[in-house]
């Protein structure tokens, strides 16, 4: 029989989302495990994305998710100091094509107001957001988890959940596929792309969780430039659309796609994917029209059928609970999230301490660049 680990919460899933709530718990004094079904952490949507840290400009008043990002702001520069990690604060422009966008970006200006968000509009009709920034978002991952350890939580990779079953007298009993038993009071779904099978584990299939893919070009700065800002197009109801962004180590991005799949292994860049990411990329940022990339990647979005941020108890077992279809802004949000989260394992029954202060420590080295990292470690389980 595997070896027991009694403690009082669970983690299922080494995003950014799990890292954050697993630091956020062992900061109150609670004893706490992550458990990440990969070789590392990061290496999903968190590893994958913009690595954008977002203000919340354009975001729709009275969403939780919008709660969620402009709770983080308040949350972050601390953290970010304490961690070393990095962070380019560039700020970013949307430029208007035509007066009906030229009209579009006057209405985002004043959402962004609403969410007291510091914009401004150009003469020419574009919006400058100075408060937007760039990190690399595996670092700031593998750094929270890190201090996350630093305050007695434990973690351990290649440990896929793949059995929840309820212990008497009260809470969980998790099984890991590499054989742990971790014996818990709450289990905190972090699962991203798999929160929904997760649920499932303990007979819950009110929700599904798809994949949005997200495909992304990065190039060396053409003429040796380093872009000086984000470059944002008017965003969508579905999307923020196609972005050109810099990097912390000096190259330039362009991208998400966003593309509804069923597979969840499909991490796969199209072949048409170039051209398309190409064509909306140079109408903000000329250079890229010629340009060749180095280096393609694309990331898959945790997208919830119907429905976005979910967190909360799972119906038919309350000492699990989830946090699912973070899509798109969880990197930003994933302090605020945490915070949330912390809220509900104390209502279900865990004793929070006073939170301690960050302890900060050397931020952790991974070997290939954070937009390399994942496409290539995907490439190596697929072959
Ligand atoms: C293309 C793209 C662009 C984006 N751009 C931005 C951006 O600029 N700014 C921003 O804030 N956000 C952005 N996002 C969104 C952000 O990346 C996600 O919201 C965030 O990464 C979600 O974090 P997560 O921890 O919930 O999920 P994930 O990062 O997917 O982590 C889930 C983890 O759970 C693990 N897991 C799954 N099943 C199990 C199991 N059974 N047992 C144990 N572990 C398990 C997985 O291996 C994975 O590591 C973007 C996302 C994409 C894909």
């Amino acid at each position: 029989m595997a070896p027991i680990n009694q403690i009082q919460v669970a983690v299922i899933g080494g995003g950014v989302v799990g890292c954050a709530v697993t630091l956020a718990l062992a900061r109150r004094g609670v004893a706490v495990a992550l458990l990440e079904a990969e070789a590392g952490l990061g290496l999903a949507a968190s590893g994958t994305n913009s690595g954008i840290l977002h203000t919340g400009f354009d975001s729709t008043m009275d969403e939780l998710e919008t709660e969620l990002i402009l709770a983080s702001g308040a949350l972050r520069e601390p953290l970010l100091d304490a961690l070393g990690i990095p962070v380019l604060r560039c700020g970013a422009l949307m430029t208007a094509r035509d007066p009906a966008q030229a009209e579009g970006i006057r209405a985002v200006a004043a959402s962004a107001r609403r969410n007291d968000i510091p914009v401004a509009v150009r003469e020419d009709g574009a919006l400058e957001i100075p408060g937007e920034a760039v990190t690399d978002p595996v670092a700031y991952t593998v750094a929270v988890a890190a201090e996350a350890e630093r305050h007695g939580a434990a973690l351990h990779v290649s440990a896929r959940v793949d059995a929840i079953e309820r212990d008497a007298p009260a809470g969980l009993r998790l099984r890991t596929e590499s054989g742990l038993v971790i014996r818990c009071a709450v289990a905190v779904n972090c699962a991203g792309l798999h929160a929904d099978r997760v649920a499932r584990l303990v007979g819950d299939d009110s929700f599904s969780i798809y994949p949005r893919k997200g495909e992304f070009l990065v190039f060396d700065a053409p003429a040796g430039e380093p872009l000086e800002r984000i470059l944002v197009p008017l965003p969508s109801r579905r999307t923020k659309g196609v972005l050109v962004f810099p990097t912390i180590d000096g190259k330039v991005i362009a991208g998400p796609t966003a593309v509804d799949l069923e597979d969840k292994r499909d991490w796969s860049v199209r072949p048409g994917a170039r051209a398309e990411i190409v064509a909306k990329a140079a109408v903000l940022y000329p250079p890229l029209a010629d340009a060749e990339p180095l280096f393609s990647y694309a990331g898959l979005r945790p997208a919830g059928r119907g429905v976005n941020y979910l967190i909360g108890a799972a119906p038919p077992c309350p000492a699990l609970i989830h946090v699912a279809a973070i899509r798109s802004t969880g990197l930003t949000a994933s302090l605020g999230i945490a915070e949330r989260v912390t809220q509900l394992v104390e209502a279900a029954g865990v004793p929070l301490g006073a939170e301690a202060a960050l302890k900060g420590g050397a931020a952790p080295q991974h070997d290939a660049p954070w937009w390399r990292r994942t496409a290539e470690y995907r490439a190596g389980v697929a072959a």
